[in-house]
């Protein structure tokens, strides 16, 4: 069987028999609908849970956003006039994280990305087309600002850039870093059973004798659902893909997701979803896979310790490691309803 691409699609989600009706709130936050999913708690402790997860994920979309008004947006302005800038001990662990990803996927992921994601216009989800792409020569100058590091000195932590005008940019790996936050949560809050869904980006605590949940896996260009995967006990499901952010010019898509080598949105796939329990790497590694496309993709999966993927290129082939191979269970659009196990 041929697949067009894949993306876990929201509102597919299938759970098995629960005791109690799940609770459910849909927020917006991390510029998507996010579902919050909270099984076998009375109404009360549920709706308590559900306040705590909502102000957390706000609090970190806030921390975490490149270019607003939180302490990442004030640590860019920063970096604009200065080289070495402080930081706090959590964003400096969750930058430093990002770097030895940066350095597993030989820079294919790269959080000091910022700069060209601004370039092409992709900082702003409200964003239109740019009337014309960016020079090549604008593209150039931006590639070299890629250099970063965290330093620390005494108890004080800082970012060390080897310019002036870094933009770093989470935007790859923050999403995973808010799902790995919500698991510890709701693992300190007691609950068992819980699904949160960041837009396609999802983690599931299913209960270590509960059934998986079972996850919808939709075709991003035609919207049919194509396959159906089993998320087990605190694995996260993350999908990257052209399909996210993007315009078209004369015929050919220019989308969000760039090659920190040649400075241009990858060209070699359209649509990658990595599972793993540690969703900061599932993240860090659908990005890094879109760059690394087919011909880099055991390399890089081997690199991150990646085992279940699946990769769609542009001609539509797809590539699966052996043990997505055994799980992605494929479906034609006729029986893909979605009914419980
Ligand atoms: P994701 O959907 O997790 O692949 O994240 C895509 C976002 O990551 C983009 O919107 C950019 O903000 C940022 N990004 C783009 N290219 C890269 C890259 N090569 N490395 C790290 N982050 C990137
Ligand atoms: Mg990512």
């Amino acid at each position: 069987m041929r697949l067009a691409a894949l993306a876990i699609a929201f509102g597919l989600l299938t759970a098995c028999e629960a005791p109690r009706e799940p609770y459910h709130r849909t927020v917006y936050t991390f510029g998507t609908l996010a579902s919050i999913q909270l099984y076998d708690l009375p109404r009360e402790r549920a709706l308590e849970v559900a306040n705590k997860i909502e102000r957390r994920l706000s609090t970190l979309n806030k921390d975490w956003y490149a270019w607003g008004k939180g302490e990442l947006g004030q640590l860019n302005r920063a970096l604009a006039n200065a080289e070495k800038v402080a930081l706090s001990a959590s964003l400096a662990a969750l930058i430093q994280r990002s770097l030895e990803l940066r350095d597993l996927s030989a820079g294919r992921f790269d959080p000091a990305i910022g700069s060209l994601v601004e370039l092409w216009g992709f900082h702003d989800s409200g964003q239109k087309a740019p009337a014309q792409n960016p020079a090549a020569g604008d593209i150039q100058a931006r590639a070299e600002l890629l250099g970063i590091e965290v330093v620390q000195e005494d108890e004080q932590y800082y970012l060390q850039a080897t310019r002036t005008g870094i933009v770093i940019d989470l935007g790859g790996i923050a999403k995973g870093a808010a799902l790995a936050e919500c698991a510890r949560l709701l693992k300190a809050e007691g609950v068992r059973r819980a699904l949160i869904d960041l837009g396609g980006d999802l983690i599931a605590l299913s209960g270590p004798d509960q059934a998986a949940f079972r996850i919808g896996v939709k075709d991003p260009r035609d919207d049919a659902l194509a396959g159906l995967i089993r998320a087990q006990d605190g694995e996260a499901v993350v999908s990257s893909g052209d399909y996210e952010r993007y315009y078209e010019k004369a015929d050919k898509r220019y989308h969000h997701i760039i090659d920190p080598e040649t400075g241009y949105p990858t060209a070699t796939a359209i649509a990658v979803t990595v599972i793993s329990k540690d969703a900061i790497l599932a993240d860090a590694a659908a990005t890094a896979l879109m760059v690394a496309g087919p011909q880099h993709f055991e390399a890089v999966n081997a690199a991150l310790g990646i085992k279940t993927a699946v990769l769609i290129a542009p001609d539509g082939e797809y590539y699966l490691t052996p043990d997505m191979r055994e799980r992605l269970e494929l479906k034609s659009l006729s029986d893909a309803g979605g009914e419980g196990q």
